[in-house]
């Protein structure tokens, strides 16, 4: 395994790799989660690059940039062991110098949800995903289905701006308690850790009142908002229940359907996300 630290370097090393390439971009402090991406490109690719990039242009002035979790030795390891070709981790200084000018703004489905939360981050999503698929030149690009609105966003922008590859989108790994794997878990003391399983109880609670032939959203998103109230350490900051193609909020149920939300539980925001079928 390769690992790299410049972007000459990675531009270099991408014509030595046999076959076509799938890219799995990271920001480290690696789980399961990322590890089922790499094994997923592994399959499906003669050569797999990861990128590990704590990209700063995605995080807002208040948010954790400084404090994102970092193990890069154990990262190392972990794609090591998952049969990894190549890690790619850029310095902030070469991915923007203090001159940089060029972002990939999107407009509409930007502006909910995640984007409505984190005004620029997908600003800086876009750009720094499309700086890696030219720097890698990958044939395919793996993404979790855990960042749901980011999927739909770098879809789009690959659509829209004919960009040559494909996105392949992959499921969620959960813990077995079913909270969804995430680096900033690690930011959950031991009562909060506990209190987060509410996010996939309420998440299941949808799915069965789903299953029973409810379609009024309003009703299950308030069946789902009443259970996680009962959990003293969990605020909620929004509970959607949209249009899985372009987010735009449901009335009654349509399928496919995606019912998402984030909850704060002590400093993390949480994520999470069900499609209903
Ligand atoms: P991150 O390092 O958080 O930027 O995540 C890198 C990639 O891993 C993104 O495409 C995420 O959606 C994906 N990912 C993160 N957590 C999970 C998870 N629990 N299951 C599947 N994919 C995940």
């Amino acid at each position: 395994m390769k690992v790299i630290e410049s972007i000459t370097g990675m531009k270099q090393a991408r014509w030595g790799l046999s076959g076509p390439v799938g890219l799995v971009p990271t920001m480290g402090y690696l789980h399961e989660g990322h590890i089922s991406l790499v094994r997923r490109a592994k399959k499906e690719n003669p050569s797999v690059v990861v990128s590990i990039f704590v990209n700063p242009t995605q995080f807002g002035p208040k948010e954790d940039f400084k404090k994102y979790p970092r193990d890069l030795p154990r990262d190392l390891a972990l794609l090591e062991q998952a049969g990894t070709d190549v890690v790619f981790i850029p310095p902030d200084a070469e991915m923007y110098p203090s001159d940089y000018n060029t972002w990939v703004d999107m407009e509409k489905i930007t502006g909910r949800l995640e984007g409505a939360a984190r005004p620029g981050h997908f600003r800086g999503v876009a750009t720094v995903c499309n700086k890696l698929f030219n720097i890698v030149e990958p044939a395919k690009a793996y993404f979790g289905q855990k960042d749901a609105q980011q999927v739909l966003v770098i879809q789009k922008m690959v659509k829209e701006l004919n960009m040559n590859l494909e996105i392949v989108v992959c499921p969620i790994i959960r813990e077995p308690d079913g909270l969804a794997m995430s680096s900033r878990n690690t930011y959950l003391k031991p009562d909060e850790r506990q209190a987060a399983t509410v996010l996939y109880r309420s998440l299941q609670l949808a799915q069965k009142l789903y299953d029973d032939g409810e379609r009024d959203a309003g009703k299950i998103r308030r069946q789902m908002t009443a259970l996680i109230q009962k959990e003293p350490l969990a605020h909620i900051e929004y509970i959607s229940i949209a249009d899985a193609a372009n987010l735009e909020e449901q009335d009654k149920i349509v399928t496919p359907a995606l019912v998402s939300m984030v909850v704060k539980i002590g400093l993390p925001r949480l994520l999470d996300n069900i499609i209903l079928k």
